[in-house]
């Protein structure tokens, strides 16, 4: 079985743990300094965490001695507008984005612009939160990312209904969209506000360093997963002929059979999926030990992707890969 070789941590391609949507004191409800937050996100494993402070940049500058060589400190903000929060990911130091509107004032675009000038990604937040002003109204292709799976202040299983209308929604707009070569990456953060909510969930993305740049091109592939804790570790790859594509990339099948391959660790009898643009094409249980290697053979006309799902063995969420896509 092979298995993706773990963070090491230094300049150099590899797959890198993070947090995109962390909250500090800075933020509303939320009472960690930058020292607590980076000690936690060392202790659990992450490699970096973003720092998305709600409608502010005043404490970017409060991060650069918390970081180092060993966890990377990106910096964003958190964009709560009237119809919906979205996150800047990757923002220059003290940058600040506007966030006093709403859909109809139909200036979204405008404000998203500046981020993305900067190198910046924009993802749309927990689109179902079920609470005043936190639904998200504006569509999902106006971002770069989707937040489909949102922590919610739950330290504990953080999977529940709204992570799962966010990931149908998703999933349909992928469906939809992949062909055109339009679709967005999927993330997964923990919105951590307080001590133990850091990590579940977060990101593991394919990047050539664990800097800024390379965390955000990784993300922007969609050459990413998203894992409830650091105990969950898989590998995923679709391969025709002597060809193969991991998460994030493309394989063209030239009329053999397509196999796709998930290595997965640390879901005791969960329930693997994988997903294609005809819903779940494929269902295996895992063992009582959690690791299996599960492969499923299709045609490569028969979908443009495939994705996988991995459950716990109470239907709450353990990962979710990004598409590998596939075409003749
Ligand atoms: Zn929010
Ligand atoms: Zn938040």
């Amino acid at each position: 079985m092979t298995m993706p070789v773990p963070s090491t941590r230094v300049a150099s391609r590899g797959w890198y743990r993070g947090d995109c949507h962390v909250h500090s004191a800075q933020s509303h409800a939320a009472d960690q300094t930058p020292a607590q937050l980076t000690a936690e996100a060392r202790a659990l494993g992450l490699d970096f965490i973003t720092v998305t402070e709600h409608n502010t940049a005043a404490a970017h500058g409060r991060w650069a001695a918390a970081a180092g060589n060993d966890l990377l400190v990106i910096l964003g903000q958190e964009v709560t507008t009237r119809t919906g929060h979205w996150v800047a990911l990757g923002l220059a130091r003290g940058q600040e984005v506007e966030w006093r509107y709403g859909v109809r004032d139909d200036v979204l675009d405008r404000h998203l612009a500046p981020v993305r000038e900067a190198g910046g990604l924009c993802v749309a937040a927990h689109p179902h939160a079920p609470y005043p002003t936190g639904v998200l109204m504006y569509p999902f292709d106006a971002f770069d990312l989707v937040e489909v799976w949102n922590g919610l202040w739950r330290s504990d299983r953080p999977w529940n209904a709204d992570n799962e209308a966010a990931l149908a929604e998703w999933g349909r707009g992928l469906a939809a969209g992949v062909h055109r070569g339009r679709w967005q990456p999927a993330i997964g953060s923990s919105d951590a506000h307080l001590a133990g909510q850091l990590g579940r969930p977060h990101t593991v993305v394919l990047a050539d360093e664990l800097s800024t740049v390379a965390v955000l091109a990784g993300l922007r592939a969609g050459r990413s997963w998203l894992a409830d804790s650091a105990a969950v570790e898989l590998s995923f790859e679709v391969v025709a002929g002597d060809r193969s594509a991991g998460i994030g990339d493309r394989v063209h099948a030239l009329g053999e059979p397509v196999v796709a391959r998930l290595d997965v660790l640390g879901v005791p009898s969960g329930l693997v999926g994988f997903h294609t643009e005809q819903g779940v094409a494929h269902q295996q249980p895992l063992p009582a030990h959690g690791s299996e290697t599960v492969e499923w053979r299709f045609s490569g006309a028969d979908t443009g992707f495939v994705r996988v799902q991995v459950r716990y063995s109470d239907g709450s969420m353990a990962a979710i890969t990004n598409p590998a896509l596939v075409s003749p």
